[in-house]
């Protein structure tokens, strides 16, 4: 794939580039018609089922062939790649994407390692399929051939590690990093001590492996919030992660067996409503797992902690009126601004909860980004920020630059994993917190 890996996403050298890789297919723009045996941009649909039948692949299945063969040949969406705009490679963009992958398809090229850092370099942030008028899935895509890339042995170290790390700590980050943030405040298993002793309580707090291992602090707020709305609540005696990092580096099987694990802990709880404080926990209960195989029962609500904390505010559980004692709140004129993460938004189209939520609380003004609800930029994605640090953090500072330049002091999240991502690039001047956090901050909890 060398001719694609080093093509600019702007420059002279794109067209020639391009020709290039389209010519390692036999078939070049000024070719006139494709010769016999040669690949054209108008022959998609006729080798469809010859191609399922010489490759095995997930990225073979008809849905990921389409998008591949649609892609390949198509601009309109490079141009606001979330990584394709911080490396300017054409490769790291949809389009080049697909090309290396109808490369492998048809045989010109096969999975290497540089293939494999073309797929992991993507943040799966749906931004290109937002954008696509024909709703061509590019992160299914990208999942499918990671699963085709571990399968061939050839998934990044970093990747195998963090496999390892889930499976050994129940964490993608590892123990030593976990010493470091401090794991007194909340074991790296399960939840703070104590906590887990509240059984047989209709609500499940399911706190998810980035709160409990990078940003415990969001755990202390949500308990805060539950126990002064007099909410009775258990959380799991050894909360591990729910899978989805696995899932999305193409461990589809490990992330099977982690459903199995955690459905069966949830199970036992008996709960009626589980209540994530991360969107892509959220996403995993409602629509993963079943497609893992995995039934939580459909009995069971699966909310965001906003949600919650929403219905707690409106049927008057938690309190954002004037307080009791007749002394006004301390946020008078406290100016913030709301990050939509990738899971909260294009995939689960919870924009408008977290909002009202913010809009809720007094003396609080909720500034909007240029870039927001479903088209929002990314914070880099987790597995972007762990793999490729040099691009995962510049994509954070773009999105912590954007929240600055709102006038807002606090850009507020609602993925626990976005939250640290983004502090981390906020530095002096804006403050990034979870809305549990806001909210326990704002009413003084
Ligand atoms: S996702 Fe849509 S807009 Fe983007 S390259 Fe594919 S077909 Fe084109
Ligand atoms: S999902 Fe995001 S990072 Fe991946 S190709 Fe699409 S826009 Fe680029």
């Amino acid at each position: 794939m060398e001719h694609d890996a080093n093509a600019k996403t702007g420059g002279s050298d794109t067209q020639s580039q391009s020709t290039q890789a389209a010519g390692a297919l036999g078939w070049r723009p000024d070719a006139g018609e494709p010769t016999e045996g040669s690949v054209g941009p108008r022959d998609v649909c006729k080798e469809t089922d010859e191609l399922v039948d010489a490759h095995p692949l997930r990225i073979a299945e008809a849905q990921n062939q389409r998008t591949v063969k649609s892609c390949r040949f198509c601009w309109m969406c490079r141009h606001l790649c979330t990584v394709g705009n911080q490396t300017w490679l054409e490769s790291t963009t949809p389009r080049g994407r697909a090309l290396n992958l109808y490369s492998v398809l048809k045989g010109a090229g096969k999975f290497d390692s540089e293939v494999a850092d073309v797929i992991y370099k993507c943040s799966l942030c749906g931004l290109c399929k937002e954008f696509c008028v024909g709703a061509y899935d590019m992160p299914t895509l990208v999942r499918a051939a990671r699963e085709d890339l571990v399968h061939s042995g050839l998934a990044p170290s970093g990747a195998m590690l963090m496999r390892e790390s889930i499976r050994e700590g129940g964490t993608p980050w590892d123990s030593q990093l976990l010493r470091k943030l401090g794991a007194g405040v909340v074991n790296s298993r399960g939840a703070s001590p104590g906590l887990a002793d509240r059984s047989q309580s209709p609500v499940l707090l399911f706190a998810g492996c980035a709160a409990r291992s990078l940003r415990p602090s969001i755990v202390d707020a949500m308990v805060k919030i539950l126990d002064v709305a007099h909410v009775r609540f258990t959380m799991l005696e050894n909360e591990v992660c729910c899978g989805m990092p696995l899932y999305d580096e193409g461990f589809r099987e490990e992330a099977r067996e982690q459903a199995v694990g955690i459905g069966a802990s949830i199970a036992s709880t008996e709960c009626k409503v589980l209540v994530s404080l991360c969107p892509t926990c959220v996403w995993a209960f409602r629509d993963v797992y079943p497609d893992l195989g995995v039934n939580l029962g459909g009995e069971l609500e699966i909310l965001h902690s906003s949600e919650f904390i929403f219905r707690l505010l409106t049927d008057g559980g938690l309190n954002a009126g004037p307080r009791a004692d007749g002394v006004p709140h301390a946020s008078d004129k406290f100016v913030v601004t709301y990050h939509d993460p990738c899971s909260m938004g294009r995939i689960l189209h919870k924009y408008e909860t977290p909002r009202e939520v913010i809009g809720s609380l007094p003396g609080v003004e909720l500034r909007e980004m240029r870039w927001a609800r479903d088209h929002a930029h990314c914070c880099g994605g987790a597995s972007v920020h762990t793999l490729y640090p040099e691009v995962g953090e510049p994509i954070a500072t773009t999105r912590a630059g954007e929240a600055l330049e709102t006038g807002a002091g606090v850009l507020v999240s609602t993925c626990p994993s976005c939250e640290h991502h983004l502090s981390e690039a906020a530095g002096d001047g804006l403050e990034v917190l979870d809305v549990a956090e806001l909210v326990a901050s704002i009413l003084e909890l």
